[in-house]
């Protein structure tokens, strides 16, 4: 019956006129007016997601603790829109004036990407686990991105508005995937991410994470096993990593994981929270020892 009356039709569709969002048609640029923080944006995922965000808009810190690297990004990019903070996101005090300090020149924080994070050393057996090593991947990996959210909330809460996207891993989801740390780690990201979602909804404040399947960079290339090396570095990374993918004929890059950041960092995504999002070409949902459809 309600497909019969005009009525109700007119009025769902004046109520969806008016609160359309903004579609990626009616706006090219998808950060335009926002400013953004992307910790440890100096180099691998971190840059794809400064240079992405650059192209759609938003003006951008990056944070991060290679000075170099970061100024060279922020000097490449080219204005006035950038700027480059050293910060350490283990040290509260870095974090909390690297806020500050986009606030301050850029007038407000709309999204805060935590992406600074390390694996740690090889995998070990539990047994021979330099404990110290565990603690250093929980400082960063953890403690980091909770800094990370704890300062971007002080920003958000007031402006009622704001989105927190940090970068957990398929290590997030399953075991088996690297260093048992980075896994805990991960998982604790993916755990944070749900806790402060809860919190933040209240004051219009989205939370979420993106969980990439392997991704060429410094910090996952090294992880090759050796018997899956030859000569080019990338190539022999992009086939042991494509042979052992669920998604074939396609290699996961880093902007591929800057697009899902983009997505859950702008206005498309708004009532998007709590969610990881995994760019893993169904790596962590599908069994990889029965194989059912095998030619
Ligand atoms: P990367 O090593 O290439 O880059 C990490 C960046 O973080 C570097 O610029 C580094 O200087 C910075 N950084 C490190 N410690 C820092 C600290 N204490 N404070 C501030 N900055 C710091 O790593 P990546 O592969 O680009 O990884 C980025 C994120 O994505 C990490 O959280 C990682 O766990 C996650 N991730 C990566 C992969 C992958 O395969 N590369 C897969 C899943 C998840």
């Amino acid at each position: 019956p309600d497909s019969a009356t005009p009525e109700a039709g007119s009025d769902l569709e004046t109520m969806s006129a008016a609160s359309s969002s903004p579609s990626s048609s009616s706006s090219a640029k998808r950060l335009e007016g926002k400013v953004a923080l992307v910790t440890g944006g100096a180099t691998g995922i971190g840059e794809a997601i400064v240079r992405l965000f650059r192209e759609h808009g938003a003006k951008i810190c990056i944070a991060d603790i290679q000075d170099e690297a970061g100024q060279q990004l922020r000097d490449a990019l080219g204005d006035q829109d950038v700027m480059f903070v050293h910060c350490d996101v283990t040290v509260e005090d870095e974090v909390s004036a690297a806020v500050d300090a986009v606030a301050q020149r850029f007038g407000s924080l709309d999204v805060m990407v935590n992406n600074a994070g390390i694996t740690g050393s090889k995998v070990t057996d539990i047994r021979n686990v330099d404990f110290a090593e565990v603690r250093k991947v929980f400082d960063i990996n953890v403690h980091g991105v909770f800094l990370g959210m704890k300062h971007a909330a002080r920003v958000m809460i007031p402006q009622k508005r704001g989105s927190i996207v940090s970068l957990a891993s398929v290590a997030s989801v399953i075991g088996g995937m690297g260093p048992h740390a980075y896994t805990a780690s991960k998982h604790a990201v993916a755990g944070l991410t749900k806790s402060v979602a809860g919190e933040l909804g209240r004051h219009g404040v989205r939370v979420n994470c993106v969980s990439p399947y392997a991704v060429p960079t410094a910090l996952s290339m090294p992880h090759l096993p050796q018997g899956a090396r030859a000569d080019d570095a990338l190539k022999d990374f992009l086939a042991f990593v494509g042979g052992e993918a669920n998604l074939k004929g396609v290699d996961l890059m880093p902007r591929d994981v800057a697009e899902a950041v983009l997505y859950l960092a702008s206005d498309e995504a708004r009532y998007v929270s709590a969610l990881n999002l995994t760019v893993d070409g169904g790596f962590t949902a599908v069994n990889h020892n029965l194989k059912p459809f095998e030619d």
